[in-house]
């Protein structure tokens, strides 16, 4: 069984405020240590599960966030920019996880939300649904058949994980309680609740469906700064910040926007 954990910065434990996610930003070395360690802990989670092969992304910014001596020796990681498209080679693994994930834009008491940019989008609607990063992350691995069983992060990203995945695994290591402050589990009881759910998520992988949306994807942009709307033949204008793509899959309605 080959395990693909994309790993993003806002939802890992002990993060709670922008000067740990931002690289140039006062407490962001301490936060690469934890972000090093929710991923051990996840790794540790994976093999006890029956896992033959992990591949951990940095997919935070720069994707230059893990603490290369501190690493799991056991699993591979992708790092820094890609230009073969986001997960492109999704295909070749049988499950995938979001760990230190964060809830979609406008989510309310969610510890730095946003949606793939919080200076540029307002918010996304995918097919119609108010959608943040868990629906455009496990539909484009959905799209390749490959279910998306375990999600940690707050408890809002939690609940929004469960309302696009049934039956998806949920890992809560906070609860937020503005976009910068939150009710957190010690270092110690997070790894362990980390460890223990992606243990069970590996154990339960094939009963966990791909989340697959219809086809053709639609997303819809509204931006947080107006004149910024694509001049382009497929792009339909919504109104002075708003506007429309779609596409065949899903990664493809994402490049399109
Ligand atoms: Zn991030």
């Amino acid at each position: 069984m080959r395990i693909f954990i994309d790993v993003d910065m806002e939802g890992i434990s002990g993060i709670a405020t922008r000067e740990q996610v931002v690289r140039a930003d006062s407490r962001y070395e301490e936060a690469r240590r934890m972000v090093t360690w929710d991923i051990n802990a996840c790794v540790e989670g994976c093999f006890r599960g029956g896992a033959s092969h992990v591949t951990a992304w940095d997919s935070h910014g720069s994707g230059h966030n893990i603490i290369w001596d501190l690493a799991d020796p056991r699993a591979d990681y992708q790092v820094g920019t890609n230009d073969l498209g986001r997960l492109h080679d999704i295909g070749e693994y049988d499950a995938v996880i979001l760990l230190g994930f964060h809830a979609m834009a406008g989510a309310r008491c969610a510890v730095l939300e946003h949606t793939m940019s919080s200076g540029s989008w307002q918010n996304l609607w995918l097919n119609g649904v108010k959608a943040g990063e868990i629906a455009i992350d496990a539909g484009i691995a959905g799209d390749a058949g490959v279910p998306t069983i375990m999600v940690s992060g707050d408890d809002k990203v939690c609940a929004e994980a469960r309302q696009w995945i049934p039956g998806v695994l949920t890992a809560q290591v906070k609860v937020g309680l503005s976009s910068g402050g939150a009710r957190m589990l010690s270092k110690d009881m997070a790894h362990r609740l980390i460890t223990d759910t992606t243990e069970a998520a590996c154990r339960k992988h094939r009963e966990i469906k791909p989340l697959v949306h219809a086809k053709p994807v639609t997303m819809r942009l509204e931006l947080v700064e107006r004149g910024r709307i694509p001049g382009r033949p497929d792009v339909t204008v919504v109104d002075g910040r708003t506007y429309e793509v779609s596409g065949a899959t899903t990664r493809e309605a994402l490049t399109r926007l």
